[in-house]
């Protein structure tokens, strides 16, 4: 049985050679043109763009730095006192405009200067109002009189799980933070000249 079925396949592949020329079919050019004929692909593309760029406008709902994890699919905001010391982090969604809730009871932040090195730890926030938890909230606070001293240094975060989704050896100066803000400079470009024009006035 087992010859007769090799022989078999062999006399099959030999005659689709000989007739066929098996795979030797220009096929493929066919179903690239198909594909090529729409230009939604294209136009998608750019939409999706030029959506991307809008969600870039957004603000730190609580003046801070913000900082951006992946393609805007979630933000965190970190918010410094420099008189208490006191460092109050805000996860956001992509928007930068609700909380996200991190499933932890602790961060641990290292800050550093050229010379001086500081790491910070902060806990999670309960809030009554949200039904928050200390193990699942979006709000972190901690303190250090390394942030009363610095107010410029770099932030790292070994690990961060947001969603399910894991971020490692994230990086960014603060007050900076990693996202563009060109907006934000016209912005106040235009308010100084309206200042200036005020004042010619007199
Ligand atoms: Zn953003």
């Amino acid at each position: 049985m087992e010859r007769q079925r090799a022989l078999g396949v062999s006399a099959i592949t030999a005659f689709c050679l000989l007739v066929f020329g098996c795979g030797s079919d220009p096929a493929p050019p066919k179903d690239q043109s198909k594909t090529n004929k729409g230009d939604g692909h294209s136009e998608h593309a750019t939409d999706h763009e030029a959506e991307s760029k809008k969600a870039h406008d957004h603000e730190a709902p609580h003046g801070g730095t913000l900082v951006v994890f992946g393609e805007e699919f979630a933000h965190m905001e970190m918010v410094v006192d420099e008189t208490s010391g006191k460092l109050t982090i805000y996860f956001l969604d992509g928007l930068a405009s609700n909380g996200v809730r991190l499933k932890t009871e602790s961060l641990t932040l290292l800050l550093s200067t050229g010379e001086k090195r500081e790491t910070i730890t902060l806990k999670g926030v309960e809030n009554d109002l949200t039904g928050e938890t200390v193990n699942e909230s979006s709000q972190f606070e901690g303190q250090s009189d390394f942030l009363k001293a610095n107010h410029k240094f770099e932030v790292h975060i070994s690990v961060l799980n947001i969603k399910g989704v894991e971020f490692k050896e994230v990086k960014f100066d603060f007050p900076e933070g990693n996202e563009a803000h060109d907006e934000d400079e016209h912005h106040k470009e235009s308010e100084a000249t309206g200042k200036h024009q005020g004042t010619e006035e007199r």
